[in-house]
């Protein structure tokens, strides 16, 4: 069984686990899934349990995760009868056996909008943390006097701030073309279900203010900036010539850029992890489209030629990662 949200004690408010992955990365916050507590995301289901029946991560803090990160029961976890989190594994339910847990490598909680704010933490005070802890077992909804310092979010499980959620959808049911056919995603004032929101890079001209993707071809690395070259070209026609040519494609990422992220640390990592790696790579990123220009020729100077390019402007926006469920064509 996945969660797709859970219980986080400390922020009272529950979490995604891309929520989780953001924030144990993020280096403004103090937060470390590891020493956080985590428990079943149903209200009456945590109410009938102590705090020590909790949920653990899978891939909450590995920069370069393959396999789906999500929440899951431990072995010792319990929930009440007829809480949908209730797994066939399930310990003490007598659920109907044999069934295996199979649904590791896919996103099943498809978010309906990425919200392009992120999401506000706040943490409880430790004495009001106490006191829930005190009375959640008869009072589970002690802290929720209407408290507005909580987010909103708390009520829309089905929106996120974190892209890598959208994305983990569309790669881990590649696969499943009328499923990604029939899921909507809306970002901005767009809408579009996700097998048409995410671009294959080589038609980024058919729409602009789309989730582009594409093979990496490159990635150059200038070791305070880089940038990815894609593999795919971008068929174009200048208004003077007779037929269209191929473009080369890539995308900027500035050294300011990277220096004044939240997430530093981790975007370092994952891109210097890329550029070492010998696995296929795939780039995914969302607010910005690349445009013809024209650059100097290295070899000639003088001579200029065009490529598409665009420089990032936001990396909660940007995703370099391997995706082997992406077969080409
Ligand atoms: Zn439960």
């Amino acid at each position: 069984m996945k969660f797709d949200t859970a219980y986080c004690l400390s922020l009272d408010a529950k979490l995604s686990i891309y929520d989780v992955r953001d924030l144990n990365f993020d280096e403004t916050m103090a937060f470390d899934s590891a020493k956080e507590r985590f428990q079943c995301p149903n209200d009456a289901c945590r109410a009938a349990f102590d705090e020590d029946n909790r949920l653990t991560t899978f891939n909450a803090k590995n920069v370069n995760y393959i396999r789906t990160p999500h929440f899951k029961n431990q072995p010792t976890t319990q929930h009440i009868e007829g809480c949908p989190y209730v797994s066939p594994k399930t310990p003490g339910l007598g659920a109907e056996s044999g069934e295996a847990e199979s649904d590791d490598d896919r996103e099943e909680h498809f978010p309906s909008e990425l919200l392009l704010t992120r999401r506000q933490y706040v943490r409880k005070p430790l004495n009001q943390l106490k006191d829930v802890e005190a009375n959640q077992p008869t009072s589970p909804n002690l802290s929720s006097h209407g408290d507005d310092t909580r987010s909103a979010h708390d009520s829309t499980p089905d929106k996120t701030s974190v892209f890598a959620h959208p994305v983990e959808c569309f790669v881990s049911n590649f696969d499943n073309k009328d499923l990604l056919k029939r899921m909507p995603l809306k970002i901005g004032e767009h809408t579009a279900p996700y097998a048409s929101f995410f671009k294959k890079i080589d038609y980024l001209l058919d729409n602009k203010g789309l989730i582009y993707w594409g093979k990496i071809k490159e990635i150059k690395d200038y070791t305070q900036s880089f940038r990815i070259d894609f593999e795919a070209k971008v068929w174009f026609k200048q208004p003077d010539e007779a037929k269209k040519k191929p473009y080369s494609v890539n995308v900027y990422l500035s050294k300011k850029l990277i220096d004044n992220y939240r997430k530093r640390k981790a975007f370092l990592e994952e891109i210097k992890h890329a550029v070492d790696s010998n696995a296929p790579l795939y780039c995914f990123f969302y607010g910005v489209t690349p445009e013809l220009k024209q650059v100097p020729s290295k070899k000639n100077p003088e001579q200029t030629f065009g490529v598409f390019s665009a420089n990032i402007e936001n990396l909660d926006h940007f995703i370099v990662r391997e995706a082997p469920g992406l077969t080409e064509g």
